[in-house]
């Protein structure tokens, strides 16, 4: 398997300036200058667990590891590389599985500039696993964290949020471009990306910056999806709900004082929609206000 994908893969591979050796040696050699840091990543994908072959086009499940991947980078805003991708693949076809999966992820590498620059392709007896990892380099601000954001500081965040499962979970488009232009031009404090789901990722932040949080419900820009699954499923979860819990949504959610924020709704610097949803408190906790008051906001996302 490994030789003759190999093949393949040189011929289809784009090359990044800076990949100096790239897949046939024993490992690859990159270029990191003039960053003096790599940003580094990684995300584990398993048949029965992540996705279910026989529902879903292998090219999609490629697709999706490499931009979770791409997601984590643009949380850190950073200019994403290289990857190198583990497959172990199932006996049966699996040369034909490696071959779609590759499918999925190369134009998406190919759009963002990575370079696929190697990886590990093994059979074995189980189903099919995959791993990618992806190296990036900051932008001169550095790496963005999830530890700065300051009582005061607004909540602003990508897109609209809520039922993924519908389709998004597969098909969004990571946040890289947004994270480098708002990093780069703006003072950033922190930032995540929303992988488990709003509540879960914001709980995620203010514990690492030592503070609490109060959303808006009224700001909450829902889905057009999380309305729709509000509809069709009768499990009494309303579009809000589906957009303050559901996983999946890879927008980028970011602290920013609130006369940078103001600059940067001003400005429309990106095309995506950016939303100020709320604001970081000193008292630690999340909070949500509607029209009847103050409630404090349970954590419901996604458990790994
Ligand atoms: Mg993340």
């Amino acid at each position: 398997v490994e030789l003759e994908l190999i093949d393949w893969l040189r011929q289809e591979l784009p090359q990044h300036a800076d990949v100096l050796l790239g897949p046939g040696d024993d490992a690859a050699v990159l270029r990191l200058a003039p960053s003096p840091a790599c940003v580094v990543t990684v995300d584990l994908l398993t048949e029965g667990v992540d996705f279910l072959l026989d529902e879903v086009d292998p090219a999609r499940i490629g697709r999706k590891a490499l931009a979770v991947n791409l997601s984590d980078l643009a949380a850190m805003a950073a200019e994403p590389l290289a990857a190198v991708v583990a497959l172990a693949l199932p006996e049966e076809g699996g040369m034909q599985l490696a071959r779609q999966l590759y499918a999925g992820m190369l134009p998406l590498a190919q759009q963002y500039g990575v370079s696929i620059i190697g990886g590990d392709t093994n059979r074995w007896q189980g189903s099919l696993v995959l791993s990618i990892t992806a190296l990036g380099r900051p932008t001169v601000a550095g790496p963005l964290r999830r530890s700065g954001a300051q009582p005061g500081d607004e909540i602003l965040v990508t897109g609209s949020l809520g039922g993924s499962i519908l389709g998004r979970h597969f098909d969004f488009e990571p946040r890289v471009a947004e994270a480098l232009i708002l990093n780069s031009r703006y003072q950033l404090h922190a930032g995540i990306d929303l992988s488990d789901g709003l509540s879960t990722d914001l709980a995620h932040l203010v514990q690492e910056s030592n503070c609490g949080a109060l959303l808006w419900s009224e700001q909450i820009p829902i889905a057009a999806a999380a309305r729709q699954l509000a509809v069709q499923h009768d499990d009494g979860c309303s579009a809000l709900e589906h957009a303050l819990h559901d996983g999946e949504d890879f927008e980028l959610l970011l602290a920013v004082a609130p006369h940078e924020a103001q600059r940067i709704l001003d400005e429309k610097p990106v095309e995506v929609p950016l939303t100020r949803i709320g604001v970081f408190t000193a008292a630690p906790g999340l909070w949500i206000q509607d029209h009847t008051g103050q409630h404090p906001l349970e954590s419901k996302g996604w458990e790994h």
